[in-house]
């Protein structure tokens, strides 16, 4: 028997179970060949397999067409952080951001490094709390970069910003394929697996074509866009093991019944979470605003703070793993991604009434 907990971690993150019982088959022997998936060449016709149906499933299920395309990569979505710019901020023009939080933060910090930048909207202003609705941008900006989902204070664009014909381009780490969207609205998504799509190791850009012909040239091979795409992600060496699960995760999307089972349930997941929390405002408090929660990662305080550590100790205690505030933010956090199921926010909800008895 395998003990499960319920793991409300941030990332790398809860999978469905099914998917990992079928990952540690492949790590014992792959599709008969008498060697473990980790043994085996990504020249051969089973890897040729696993990464054309990955690429086809993404796409299916975002609903996206022949003019994009699906690339798995290495180095976290922090290198996206470098490559969007050095690949797309054109000489003598400036790329738009959005900074909603640490990772947003992050992202400028480096596209600063390969050209101008301008903050086009912040809200630092309240610690993040909320996505910002007003834009400064920039007439001709080579691109407008946003991050869909803030994992560290909570919050999640619910409508992203007309941007007037500049191409958009979104971090998605931390809700992709959590909602259903218009993908296609977007020039460059991309995700680090490890939130929402499998395990750490491999990184996914969804982009269309023709954005991906028009990249600047002259980069270091690895670094440019059109290396992976001409090459269909296999340049170099890939995150074989880690490309497979994400696949295998596509598959339980489809068998769920693709964005729209997925959505209803992540809403329901939330809706207990914040309507516990918005009936016991007394014990507990939100902290971002209303209209900018996210679904993934549900933040809030105990009015009293020095409760938040026994809280977290307690709720340990009863399986539910990784309730702890990010450093930055403090308080609690809750990741709910695709994987977690109902049940564990269920018994979560369960536990912060009778947490609040013990403790008022
Ligand atoms: C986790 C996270 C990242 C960083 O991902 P790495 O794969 O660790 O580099 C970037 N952006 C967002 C929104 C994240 O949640």
């Amino acid at each position: 028997m395998t003990r499960r907990v319920f793991n409300f971690n941030p990332g790398p993150a809860t999978l469905p179970f099914e998917v990992i019982r079928q990952a540690s088959q492949a790590v014992l022997e792959y599709d008969g060949q008498g060697m473990s998936l980790i043994e085996m060449s990504h020249r051969s016709k089973q890897y040729d397999k696993i990464n054309a149906e990955a690429e086809a499933d993404m796409k299916k299920i975002m609903g996206l067409g022949d003019d994009y395309r699906v690339l798995f990569m290495g180095g976290g979505a922090s290198l996206q952080f470098s490559m969007v710019p050095m690949n797309f901020l054109r000489q003598g023009q400036t790329a738009d951001y959005v900074n909603t939080g640490a990772w947003a933060s992050k992202a400028i910090k480096e596209a600063k490094k390969e050209g101008s930048v301008n903050v086009a909207a912040s809200s630092e202003d309240r610690q993040f709390a909320y996505i910002p609705k007003t834009f400064n941008f920039t007439k001709d900006a080579s691109y407008v970069h946003v991050t869909s989902n803030n994992t560290i204070y909570g919050t999640e664009w619910q409508t992203y910003p007309e941007t007037n014909g500049v191409p958009l381009i979104v971090d998605m780490s931390s809700d992709i394929l959590s909602r259903k969207l218009d993908y296609s609205k977007f020039d460059l998504i991309y995700a680090g697996a490890q939130k929402n799509l499998g395990p750490a190791g491999v990184t996914i850009i969804i982009a269309k074509k023709d954005f991906i012909d028009s990249a600047n040239d002259n980069l270091p091979t690895m670094l440019s866009y059109k290396t992976h795409a001409a090459k269909n992600s296999l340049f170099n060496t890939p995150p074989v093991f880690p490309v497979y699960v994400v696949g295998l995760v596509l598959k339980w999307i489809l068998e769920k019944g693709g964005l729209d089972a997925i959505e209803k349930i992540n809403t329901e997941k939330a809706k207990l979470l914040y309507d516990m929390i918005d009936a016991n405002i007394d014990f507990y408090s939100p902290n971002v605003d209303k209209d900018s929660r996210s679904k993934m990662n549900v933040t809030f305080r105990l009015v009293n703070r020095d409760l938040e550590a026994k809280f977290v100790e307690e709720a340990k205690a009863q399986d539910l793993i990784g309730l702890k505030g990010h450093r930055d933010a403090g308080g609690i956090r809750a990741s709910l991604y695709n994987a977690l199921p109902l049940e564990g926010v269920k018994k979560l909800t369960e536990f912060m009434e009778q947490f609040k008895k013990d403790n008022k």
